[in-house]
């Protein structure tokens, strides 16, 4: 339920509200103090709760029932976009285009560092690097681990790019404490017990819509992380299994415009996993600026054909440094014809 308080009510009537709500009915409430207006959002058992009496405070403007099972990632609970700001200042759901580019898997010092180095030049914001690798085969590489964030890390250091890693088990989380954003894989989108974990983060997680999982069922994982304290989530469409067979998976881009309709997160794109085919990684990063992506994931390979996973879908710094320059072009024509 939301409480929509006139404009000009002032913290402290907004608190005093609050605080009467929660002594009444027992119910959680979240104050989000916006530029245009003031929302309580109750969460719990809210029956109980008389709209009237609510409605009876000369503060409140109005009060409505939210259906949908998602509260804390609802739109209506926060009627702006939510805007992530990194360590190093960068911000995430502003309006801008992040591009965060880099190996599939961390394979060694010099191949990261030397990747690392060449996206940044072409304009990428963050570098990404599996460390621990889920893959499909127990036989196949599986990422360097602990070792691999070190890489990581020391690639950070040597170009000043934040880093985004993908986190497998909860056991692991210390190893995460300096990496910028963890990434949830798609595997794991409904890995319940890992998101109420980095739920306890204070660290933004970007989350992989899974394999087979619908819009409602991705919103509600990331209601898993925001309903344990930590509202730093960005949702990812990576492409979702359908019967076709000639990309890796479907890219839904109608997710991407109904997340930024029902929620209020940052959404990126990630071209590479949705599509398993490197020419189609610059069609469909401008197809997602249309629907309006904050930022896209893309996979860059020193030697692709050499990869220890996700070559066959990996661009090189060269052809990346072309597809970005492209990509920004139509980022910008895009932002002047829509202004
Ligand atoms: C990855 O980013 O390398 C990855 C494994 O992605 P996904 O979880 O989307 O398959
Ligand atoms: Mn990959």
């Amino acid at each position: 339920m939301i409480v929509v308080l006139k404009k000009g009510t002032t913290k402290e009537q907004a608190e005093q509200l609050s605080l009467k709500l929660q002594d009444k009915y027992s119910v959680t409430v979240n104050s989000w103090y916006g530029e245009l207006s003031t929302v309580l959002g109750l969460l719990g058992d809210t029956h109980k709760v008389d709209i009237d009496s609510v409605l009876a405070w000369d503060i409140v403007d109005n009060v409505k029932r939210v259906q949908e099972p998602y509260k804390k990632v609802n739109r209506a609970f926060h009627t702006e976009n939510t805007i992530i700001t990194l360590e190093n200042g960068l911000k995430i759901g502003d309006g801008s285009l992040n591009i965060i580019a880099g190996p599939c898997s961390v394979e060694g010092e010099e191949q990261i560092i030397e990747i690392a180095k060449k996206v940044k030049q072409s304009g990428a914001t963050m570098l990404r690097g599996g460390a621990f690798k889920p893959r499909t085969s127990p036989y196949a590489f599986q990422g360097l681990h602990a070792d691999g964030i070190d890489l990581l890390l020391k690639a950070k250091a040597e170009t000043g790019l934040p880093i985004v890693t993908e986190i497998m088990s909860a056991e692991h989380i210390d190893l995460f404490e300096n990496v910028d954003i963890i990434q949830v894989g798609a595997r794991n989108m409904q890995n319940f017990e890992l998101l109420k974990r980095l739920g306890k983060l204070n660290k933004p997680i970007l989350l992989k819509r899974g394999l087979a999982n619908t819009i409602e069922e991705t919103l509600m994982s990331a209601e898993y992380i925001m309903s344990e304290g930590n509202e730093q989530v960005i949702l990812c469409e990576r492409g979702i299994r359908t019967y076709e067979t000639y990309t890796r998976n479907t890219l839904d881009l109608s997710a991407v415009a109904i997340f930024k309709k029902l929620s209020h997160l940052p959404v990126i794109v990630d071209p590479s996993h949705a599509a398993g085919i490197p020419w189609l990684i610059e069609p469909l990063s401008v197809a997602s600026l249309g629907v309006g992506v904050d930022g896209l994931i893309i996979e860059v390979h020193n030697d692709p054909p050499h990869a220890l996973s996700d070559g066959a879908q990996s661009i090189t710094p060269e052809k990346f440094d072309a597809t970005a320059k492209r990509i920004f072009a139509a980022k910008a024509a895009l932002d002047a014809a829509l202004k």
